[in-house]
């Protein structure tokens, strides 16, 4: 393991999350990107860590991500009731952002690989017109047989900086670890929907709902089908209410 990966890790269930403000995420990453250093960076919600706990195979994986970013106010709540808080959250879809932007300032290579064709085609018109400077390395949509070797050689080939993977977890980060097995450089980061919402087709929540940290009432109300992966919140409280006692009583 590398040093860094030592230093300012967080537990919570088992998943080291990295204590550093958006800020400081986007400061490290840049530098690893000018040092072509490869990175496989995680944005983790509860229902990632719950995922974890159920999917020993996955939780594996997440322990070789270079970072983890805490992905909502569920984290955040959770590493203060275990007496460890976390500085702030770091929404994966903020992160994303904000890659974008350092992209764009120094003339980056973005590869984005995910979502359906039109929803990318879409994506990759805003992105043009929002950063017009970041080079875009290449798009391809996510339905294809993620096993396909020819893939990862495809985008390895254009030497991004910068992989956005937009499959939905687990399968975004299990192809990202592949990815960089033979990858000579980029950062690598699973996005989930984040291009349904970049391309203009799915709507963040509003401005106040993020405000009181209420998306997941809003995404419920959204898309009903939602409901059972949502059940993943309570299920996780429960487990941090869990890890507490045990640690009180050590
Ligand atoms: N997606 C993809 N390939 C797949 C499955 C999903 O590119 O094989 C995309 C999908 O189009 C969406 C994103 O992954 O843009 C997240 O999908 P979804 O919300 O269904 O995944 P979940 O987060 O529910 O696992």
């Amino acid at each position: 393991m590398d040093g860094h990966k030592m230093q300012n890790k967080i537990m919570i269930l088992g998943i080291p999350f990295d204590n550093m403000t958006r800020k400081e995420f986007l400061k490290k990453l840049y530098t690893r990107m000018e040092n072509n250093e490869k990175t496989f960076l995680v944005t983790a919600n509860p229902e990632i860590v719950m995922y974890a706990i159920e999917n020993p195979s996955y939780n594996h994986l997440l322990l070789e991500a270079d970072y983890i970013a805490p992905d909502g106010i569920g984290i955040v709540r959770a590493s203060k009731k275990l007496e460890t808080p976390i500085k702030e959250r770091v929404p994966g879809f903020e992160l994303m952002l904000g890659l974008l932007e350092i992209a764009n300032i120094n003339r980056k290579r973005v590869y984005f690989i995910g979502a359906q064709d039109e929803i990318l085609d879409l994506t990759i018109k805003n992105v043009k017109e929002k950063w017009p400077d970041l080079v875009i390395a290449g798009h391809h949509h996510g339905y294809f047989d993620h096993e396909d070797p020819d893939m990862i050689e495809m985008v390895r080939k254009t030497e991004p900086d910068i992989v956005l993977v937009a499959f939905g977890f687990p399968r975004q980060e299990k192809w990202i670890k592949t990815y960089l097995s033979k990858a000579d450089k980029g950062i690598a980061v699973g996005v989930g929907g984040s291009f349904d919402v970049l391309s203009g087709k799915t709507k963040r929540a509003p401005f106040l709902v993020q405000r009181f940290h209420v998306e997941w009432l809003y995404r419920l109300i959204k898309q009903p089908s939602r409901y059972k992966r949502m059940l993943a919140l309570p299920y996780f409280i429960k487990e941090v209410r869990k890890q507490h006692k045990r640690e009180e009583s050590l």
